[in-house]
């Protein structure tokens, strides 16, 4: 399917394993591909209701895909990290803390980056 060619993570095939030990890494290696699995089923189906209400072809996507992928100069498959600057509470102007949906300071609610 089309949804799995693009899921099909660079180190995550039988032939290039991940760890070559098999002690602890190879449990939390299953882990991980369960957890990929998962996400792979989700955003297929995400994929699949934005096609139905939109209308939107897989070459559309790749398009969107290269584009994303290209934000950081190189083709890679992956996307740029983003720059993690601090951002400040438009209340009281003290840093905010990562991940908090408010102010620490003040209680003020503030949005979070969802990536
Ligand atoms: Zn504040």
């Amino acid at each position: 399917m089309f949804i799995q060619k693009l899921f099909k993570p660079l180190s995550y095939t039988n032939e290039t394993p991940l760890m070559t030990s098999q002690t602890t890494g190879g449990s939390e290696i299953r882990t991980l591909r369960c957890e990929v699995d998962r996400l792979h089923m989700i955003v297929e189906a995400l994929w699949s209701f934005i096609q139905e209400l939109t209308g939107y072809s897989d070459n559309e996507l790749i398009q969107r895909i290269t584009e994303i992928d290209l934000r950081d100069g190189k083709l890679d498959g992956k996307s740029a990290p983003k720059e993690k600057s601090t951002v400040f509470c438009h209340e009281c102007n003290r840093p905010l803390s990562k991940n908090k949906p408010v102010c620490i300071y003040c209680g003020t609610s503030v949005s979070i980056d969802p990536f």
